[in-house]
C-alpha cells in the first residue's frame, strides 16, 4: 500500500521531530510525522535540565518543573557555584504541549510505524520509505529525527554506524534542598562519570548519574546508589523507591553534515547534543527551527539545494563551540578518573568569572570565544 504524498515526512516524534513538525505546520506544509512508539508520551526518563529560554520556542510555563538561578559544581574536594538562569523541564509535559500545539490541519501524526528501509534514485535522493509491514510513504523531503536509531542518517553517512555513546540513569527521590539550585557532580568520587541533582515540584528531585563507560543498567544503578551515600548528597536526598529511568546519548565527533540531497537530519540522529553537559533540547529545538526555515525555502522555491542553508546556519553558529566543547568532554573523560585532576580543574574554574562558567556549561560561547583555549 502506498500512502498519499506529503511535502515532508518526519521519522521520529521525539523532541526534535515534534518541534520540527510544529514549525512546518505553522508554515502550512503538509507533513506526516511517524513514530514507532504507540504512545508518544511513553518516555524513558522525565526531566531535562536546560539553559533554554522557553519563550524563544513559545512554550507554556506548564513545561517547567523548576526555575533555577544557581548551579553548583562539585568535585571531590572543591565546590564552585555560578549564578545562572536555567530550568528543569518536565519532559512529558513538554512533549504533550508540543503535540497539542501541532496544527493537525497540516500535520498527520501516525504512531506504531517502524521505518525500516528506503529507496533512492540514481542520484541518491530518497523516493520512498518503508515500514516493517511493507507500507510505503512518499514525500518531497524526508527528515530523520529518530535519535540514536539514525535509521536514515546512518545509511547515508551522516551518523556513525556504531556511534560512541554515554549512558545515564536517574532516580526520582525525596528532596530537602533548595528548589532554585541545580547540582552537578564531577569525578571519580561521584562514581567516575558525572552526576546531577535537579529539583522538581513537591519536595522531589531527580538524582542522575552518567558514564562514558559501557555499563549495564544494574551496574549504573549500583553506582547511583553509592552516590546516595556521599554525605552532602545524603543530607538533602532520600531514596524512597528503586525505579530507575535512563537512556543513551551520542558522544560522537562533532558532525557538520546534516543534509544529503532531499534528506534532512535533526537531533541525536546527527549528535546535536552539547558535548559538555549532555544538554540536548535547546540545541535540537534550535536545529529544528533552522531546518524548518530551510525546508520552507526549498519547498517554496522548488529548490532542494536550499536545504543546505540549515547546515550552513548550524555550523556558523555552533561548529566552533561544539569543537571546543568536544575537547572539554575528552578532557573530562580522561581526567574524571582522577579526583586530584578534577579538583585542579575546579580550582581553575573558580578563578573564572561567573559569566564564563555559565558559558562553559550552557554552550553560549560567541564564535570568537569558542576559539579561545
Ligand atoms: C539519561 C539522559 C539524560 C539526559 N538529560 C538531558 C537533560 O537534562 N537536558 C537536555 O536538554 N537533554 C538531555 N538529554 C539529551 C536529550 O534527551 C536528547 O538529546 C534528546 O532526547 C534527543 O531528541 P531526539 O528527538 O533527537 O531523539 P529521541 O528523543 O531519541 O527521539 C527519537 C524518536 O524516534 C523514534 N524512532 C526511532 N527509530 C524509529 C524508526 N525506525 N521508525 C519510527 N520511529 C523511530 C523513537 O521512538 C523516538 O520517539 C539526556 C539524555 C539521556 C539519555
Amino acid at each position: 500500500m502506498k500512502n498519499k504524498n506529503y511535502d515532508v515526512i518526519i521519522v521520529g516524534a521525539g523532541g526534535a521531530g515534534l518541534m520540527l513538525a510544529r514549525e512546518l505546520g505553522i508554515k502550512k506544509r503538509k507533513v506526516l510525522l511517524l513514530d514507532r512508539k504507540t504512545d508518544l508520551l511513553n518516555l524513558s526518563f522525565r526531566t531535562l535540565g536546560s539553559f533554554m529560554d522557553i519563550n524563544e520556542f513559545h512554550l507554556s510555563q506548564d513545561v517547567v518543573a523548576a526555575d533555577i538561578n544557581k548551579i553548583i559544581l562539585y568535585s571531590k574536594n572543591i565546590k564552585c557555584s555560578a549564578v545562572s538562569k536555567a530550568c528543569i523541564l518536565d519532559k512529558a509535559y513538554l512533549h504533550k504541549h508540543l503535540i497539542e500545539s501541532i496544527d493537525k490541519n497540516y500535520v498527520d501524526i501516525r504512531t506504531g510505524i517502524d521505518i525500516k528501509s528506503y529507496n533512492a534514485d540514481a542520484a541518491g535522493s530518497l523516493t520512498e520509505i518503508t515500514d516493517d509491514k511493507g507500507n510505503k510513504y512518499i514525500a518531497t523531503y524526508y527528515v530523520d529525527a529518530t535519535g540514536l536509531s539514525g535509521v536514515l542518517s546512518k545509511r547515508n553517512g551522516l551518523q556513525d554506524k556504531q556511534p560512541d555513546i554515554a549512558v545515564g540513569v536517574e532516580f526520582n527521590v525525596k528532596y530537602k534542598g533548595k528548589t532554585n539550585e541545580a547540582h552537578l557532580y564531577l569525578g571519580n568520587h561521584y562514581e567516575g562519570g558525572y552526576g546531577w541533582l535537579f529539583p522538581l515540584k513537591n519536595n522531589r528531585a531527580i538524582l542522575g548519574f552518567g558514564s562514558f563507560e559501557n555499563m549495564v543498567i544494574g551496574e549504573l544503578k549500583q553506582r547511583l546508589n553509592k552516590m546516595l551515600t556521599i554525605p552532602h548528597i545524603a543530607a538533602i536526598v532520600e531514596k524512597d523507591n528503586d525505579n530507575a529511568e535512563g537512556g543513551i546519548l551520542p558522544i560522537t565527533q562533532v558532525k557538520t553534515k546534516f543534509v544529503y540531497n532531499n534528506l534532512v537530519c535533526v537531533g541525536d540522529s546527527v549528535s546535536q547534543v552539547n558535548p559538555v553537559v549532555g544538554e540536548g533540547y535547546k540545541f535540537i529545538f534550535r536545529a529544528a527551527v533552522m531546518a524548518a526555515n530551510a525546508i520552507e525555502k526549498a519547498i517554496s522555491q522548488n529548490n532542494t539545494s536550499m536545504l543546505k542553508e540549515y547546515e550552513y546556519e548550524w555550523n556558523k553558529r555552533y561548529y566552533d563551540f561544539y569543537r571546543k566543547a568536544k575537547r572539554m568532554q575528552q578532557l573530562l573523560i580522561k581526567y574524571s578518573k582522577s579526583d586530584n585532576k578534577v579538583d585542579l580543574g575546579m580550582l581553575f574554574l573558580k578563578t573564572k568569572r561567573n559569566k564564563t562558567i555559565e558559558k562553559i556549561i550552557s554552550g553560549e560561547f560567541t564564535k570568537k570565544e569558542a576559539y579561545l583555549p
